[in-house]
């Protein structure tokens, strides 16, 4: 798509001069290294986004430098795409029409907290703000497995769960985030604070509608971590574990998840924590209640066969020490991250089960996809049931199969998301009563925000 200024080199020019001292990149490493997120897990995604570029990237310092790139993107009908820490798995992040990339990654503040809730510059990385929350005993609820360079405003506008959901829930989900200060992009613009169901209008809206500058959430009383893993003969045994362990509320606990035994050799530095053709369950539990849950796993015919103190996990997630990273990054889609690594052939679904029959169901996809749809199974507890959704590995052969098993699944009552879309509302379980279309009109009257992204909109961009 073209820029609106004359040419690439008067653009250039002129929107330098708005900037006046905003540090800017253009070199062609640097642009096209934050034009990009990790698209291509999806074959699909890679064939459409690989050659989308920015034509600057524009580091704002502060609020003000936000504003003052706003106002200037405004002034020059530039396209602008906000980036967090470019983790996104769908394109998200990625300039479809060129213009201008707003790495947040300076603001990257802890503005307050104290017990029961914390504010943060958008641009802090969720790594960042608990090693900041430890010493007062706080951490965030949840945090994506890309935690070390996720950003709070990344995961607010891109992001779904993680790490903490087994207790929490989802990010969507009432009372998870409390507030969002989000700049406009005007000619003048504004900043405006959102609360309450308010806060939907930006929420997993991909940056289209506002610049998120800050963000509050409620924090968690923090709990010495330990990790665990255990094996199962089956996977349906390692999950029947992991459903009553989620269910025990009197356990406190920040990770459940379950490897089908086809996923486990793709977990590579864990594959020997397992016997071939087992199952297996990752957990991160509060270490003096670590027993309970190795309770739980020999009553299921498990073992348990790796022990990490809560010390060291802590020392393993800080960095703070080399060897085997923490087992959060073998959960969740790090997973497809370490089986394209062994086999660049796979790829990946999202799937919810339903809290009535997920376990079931889990069985079903299991016995019908052997082979094709390789299951692990992320345990969570959202409005008082628990249950567990996934990030399948799949076997890619052609779009079409891709489309024959999702429409099989989404048949049998597995809720399927499509991860192979950069359209926001073709993703499924968007949410209906997100007014973010509305608030686009009044936040980005020019379309100028991620342009491509939100499907309704299209039709009444006025982009060249
Ligand atoms: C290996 C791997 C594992 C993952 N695991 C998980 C997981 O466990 N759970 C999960 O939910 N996700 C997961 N993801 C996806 C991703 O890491 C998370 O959603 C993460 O929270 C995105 O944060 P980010 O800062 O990288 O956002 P980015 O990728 O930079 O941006 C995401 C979207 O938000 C927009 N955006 C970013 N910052 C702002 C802002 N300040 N204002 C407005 N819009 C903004 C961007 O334009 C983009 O549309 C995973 C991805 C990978 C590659």
């Amino acid at each position: 798509m073209a820029l609106p200024a004359a040419s690439r080199q008067e653009f250039r020019q002129e929107f330098r001069q708005d900037l006046a001292d905003i540090p800017i990149l253009e070199d062609a490493g640097s642009v096209r290294m934050r034009s990009r997120d990790f698209f291509w897990f999806s074959p699909i995604l890679k064939e459409a986004l690989e050659d989308k570029r920015a034509e600057i990237i524009a580091v704002p310092r502060n609020k003000a430098d936000v504003m003052r790139i706003a106002a200037a993107c405004a002034r020059h009908r530039v396209p602008l795409t906000v980036r967090g820490g470019g983790t996104g798995n769908y394109g998200q992040a990625v300039p479809l029409a060129g213009g201008v990339v707003l790495d947040m990654g300076k603001l990257d503040q802890v503005i307050w907290h104290k017990a029961g809730a914390g504010r943060f510059a958008a641009g802090a990385r969720m790594l960042d703000i608990d090693r900041a929350l430890a010493p007062a005993g706080h951490e965030l609820r949840f945090y994506p497995s890309t935690r070390q360079h996720a950003t709070i405003g990344g995961f607010v506008a891109g992001g779904a769960a993680g790490a903490g959901s087994c207790t929490w829930g989802q990010i969507s989900d009432p009372g998870a985030v409390l507030a969002v200060e989000v700049v406009t992009v005007e000619d003048q613009p504004r900043v405006i604070e959102l609360t309450g169901r308010d806060v939907l209008k930006v929420m997993h809206a991909y940056g289209v509608n506002g610049i998120i500058t800050e963000v509050e959430v409620p924090l968690a009383p923090s709990h010495p971590w330990c990790e665990r893993i255990a094996t199962f003969p089956s996977l349906s045994a390692a999950a029947r574990c992991a459903q009553t362990f989620t269910e025990c509320d009197g356990v406190a606990k920040k990770l459940v998840t379950v490897h089908d035994p086809q996923v486990v050799p793709f977990l590579r530095r864990l594959a020997t924590y397992a016997e071939p053709g087992h199952a297996m369950a990752i957990v991160m539990v509060s270490e003096p209640q670590a027993d309970a849950f190795e309770l739980m796993v020999a009553d299921h015919g498990g073992c348990v066969t790796f022990r990490r103190t809560a010390e060291d996990a802590r020392k393993a997630a800080f960095a703070e020490t080399s060897g085997l990273q923490p087992l959060y990054e073998f959960t969740w889609n790090h997973t497809t991250l370490h089986a394209i690594r062994i086999d660049p052939t796979i790829t990946y679904l999202q799937l919810r089960f339903p809290p009535a029959n997920n376990l079931e169901l889990v069985d079903w996809v299991a016995a019908q996809f052997h082979g094709e749809v390789l299951l692990h199974l992320e345990f969570q507890r959202r409005f008082g049931k628990v249950t567990c959704s996934s990030l399948p590995l799949v076997r890619y052969t052609t779009p079409q199969r891709l489309d024959n098993i999702m429409a099989e699944l989404n048949a049998e009552g597995v809720a399927v998301s499509n991860p192979h879309t950069f359209v926001l509302d073709d993703a499924g379980w968007k949410r209906v009563d997100a007014p973010q279309a509305e608030f686009k009109r009044m936040a980005d009257p020019y379309g100028l925000m991620n342009p491509g992204k939100l499907a309704d909109w299209q039709d009444t961009r006025e982009l060249a």
